[in-house]
């Protein structure tokens, strides 16, 4: 990415061994993350271009010495950060804040929408997938990179469990994700507030129960009507704006979690006294996908979760530029690349 609007695709020397515990992987299928709308909206203009993409899975070609329990022609999926797993952060489950960790397609590191990577750490990063090449499942399985993960960890960190209500704001691919990992939960009551149909459509496959297409005060006036003026126990943030903020406040019941997955594109929370005398938690954050793969896995593998649906675009990496435009445009939900 070169600037806002600006994606071009261009050749790149091949990835090769740089540390004992690298990994080189070919990449079979990879995709846009709403987060990158937000560069592509805002990126000053750069003489030298950003390597982008930070979900992907795909095949080991080559490993360093220290990788020991992967080999060449495993098939491996890649969380969309990557991390050693042993350290006292990942042990804590938080393989975000890993303390020899980091971000994909930063410092000269390869991003996931490509046709190959260097993985560092590759044995703590990557997860192998029981299935082959040609598995169907590959779609669903590369939503454990992050969009799943991440309405995952939304509704763990809410608190989301049986007979809980809970509000989902966004009908992106995380909010939709929100949705089918709040029901996968127990979840007994889920508000989608979103006002494109086909994606509020697949909400309601995914478990919603209600639709909320207004948004603001009206909004939060429709999901305090659904709930006997109280407003849900949980609120799951998926947007990243201020508005989508408010609406999170003005939804959620006395006592109640609001959790935020969306990245934040403001720098202060208004929590006052209106808040506090409401008992609210605000919690969320970045996803550990690496710390919930091993959960999730068995519902894909066994056909109980279908998170996949999310894609409704395919390309190939010529026309990745226009999968950007897609996505941008509302056009398309969730773009999958095929290298
Ligand atoms: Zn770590």
């Amino acid at each position: 990415m070169y600037g806002a609007g600006d994606v071009r695709v261009e050749n790149v020397p091949d990835p090769k061994i740089q540390q004992p515990t690298d990994a080189i992987v070919r990449v079979l299928r990879s995709c846009v993350c709403g987060s990158d709308l937000w560069p592509y909206a805002s990126m000053p203009a750069a003489e030298h271009g950003e390597r982008m993409g930070h979900e992907f899975l795909g095949v080991v070609e080559e490993t360093g010495s220290d990788v020991s329990a992967l080999q060449a022609g495993d098939l491996v999926l890649a969380p969309f950060v990557w991390s050693d797993n042993t350290c006292e952060f990942c042990r804590e489950g938080l393989h975000t804040s890993c303390l020899h960790g980091g971000l994909w397609a930063r410092d000269g590191l390869d991003g996931g929408q490509g046709e190959a990577a260097r993985v560092p750490q590759a044995q703590g990063t990557l997860v192998k997938l029981p299935v082959g090449e040609d598995s169907a499942l590959l779609t669903s399985l590369l939503t454990l990179s992050d969009v799943f993960c991440t309405g995952h960890h939304c509704a763990v960190t809410a608190g989301v469990g049986p007979r809980s209500t809970v509000t989902v704001v966004g009908d992106g691919a995380v909010g939709l994700s929100a949705v089918l990992a709040a029901r996968r939960l127990g979840a007994e009551r889920v508000i989608l507030m979103g006002r494109h149909k086909d994606r509020t459509d697949l909400g309601r496959d995914f478990g919603a129960t209600d639709v909320v297409p207004e948004r603001g005060d009206e909004g939060i006036v429709r999901v305090r009507e659904l709930t006997g003026g109280h407003g849900t126990h949980t609120v799951l943030e998926c947007v990243g704006t201020l508005p989508a903020l408010h609406m999170s406040i003005g939804a959620v019941r006395p006592g109640g979690t609001i959790s935020r997955v969306g990245a934040p594109q403001y720098p202060e929370v208004p929590l006052g006294f209106p808040e506090f005398m409401n008992n609210i938690t605000l919690t969320g954050g970045v996803a550990p996908a690496r710390a919930y793969i091993e959960e999730l896995l068995p519902d894909i593998l066994e056909g109980r979760i279908e998170p996949g649906r999310v894609f409704d675009r395919t390309v190939g990496l010529d026309e990745v530029p226009d999968g950007y435009r897609a996505m941008a445009d509302r056009e398309a939900l969730k773009v999958l690349v095929k290298p």
